[in-house]
């Protein structure tokens, strides 16, 4: 079963490890799928847990070289694994996604995606694709999934979303034009939010609900 080294946690070095599935808990400790833990630890534990689950999955995935077949090998000197045979490396992937408040006046498009649970509106989010700026990436979601034109894209902040190797990367923009119509397949509704009506929103630890929280605070 494989182990790896993750860094330092609090100046104590850490390491994620495999266990078999039928391994026994510890003593006064219990295995728990990362999701569940959300809203339960601390922010940095959480992004640990991530790294740690990333990690050992990218490993998982990458023992053959993609190209030839042989088996790869894990890299002494930075976090990699590497073909003997062709010389290709292999990094841990990261898929960038970006996550945008939409603002017009006071009011913030706020948005119910299918796969949300129950009646939760959040913000549009999407994969950035290839031969994409992440300001391009904007665009197009807002485009394609509330038919909406924005203007003055600006950087809010980001965070590791390890579901299941993602970067969220967040922004705010100012509507520019168009009327709401929803995609009906990702998006089922959206509509403009005021900081005194707002709908369900995402839990506490997430990059969507600290942007929400930014945009009451400076809109109240
Ligand atoms: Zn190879």
């Amino acid at each position: 079963m494989r182990t790896l080294y993750l860094g330092t946690f609090e100046d104590t070095p850490s390491f994620a490890a495999e266990v078999r599935s039928d391994a026994a808990e510890p003593e006064g400790m219990a295995f728990r799928p990362l999701r569940s833990l959300y809203d339960e630890v601390d922010e940095d534990l959480f992004h640990l847990a991530g790294k740690a689950i990333q990690m050992l999955a990218w490993d998982d995935t990458h023992q053959y070289c993609g190209r030839c077949g042989t088996q790869t090998v894990l890299s002494e000197i930075e976090r990699s694994r590497k073909c003997p045979n062709c010389g290709l490396v292999n990094y841990p992937r990261l898929a960038p996604a970006v996550i945008t408040a939409i603002l017009k006046d006071n009011q913030i498009l706020l948005a119910h995606a299918r796969h949300f649970q129950n009646n939760m509106y959040g913000l549009i989010a999407g994969f950035v694709e290839p031969g994409e700026t992440l300001e391009d990436c904007v665009k197009r979601e807002i485009m394609e999934e509330v038919g909406i034109k924005v203007n003055n894209i600006r950087y809010f902040g980001s965070q590791q979303w390890p579901f299941p190797h993602s970067l969220m990367v967040g922004f705010l923009a100012d509507y520019e034009s168009g009327e709401i119509t929803v995609d009906g397949e990702e998006i089922v509704h959206a509509d403009w939010f005021e900081p005194g009506n707002l709908p369900v929103i995402p839990a506490n630890v997430s990059i969507a609900r600290k942007i929400i929280d930014w945009y009451v605070e400076n809109y109240s």
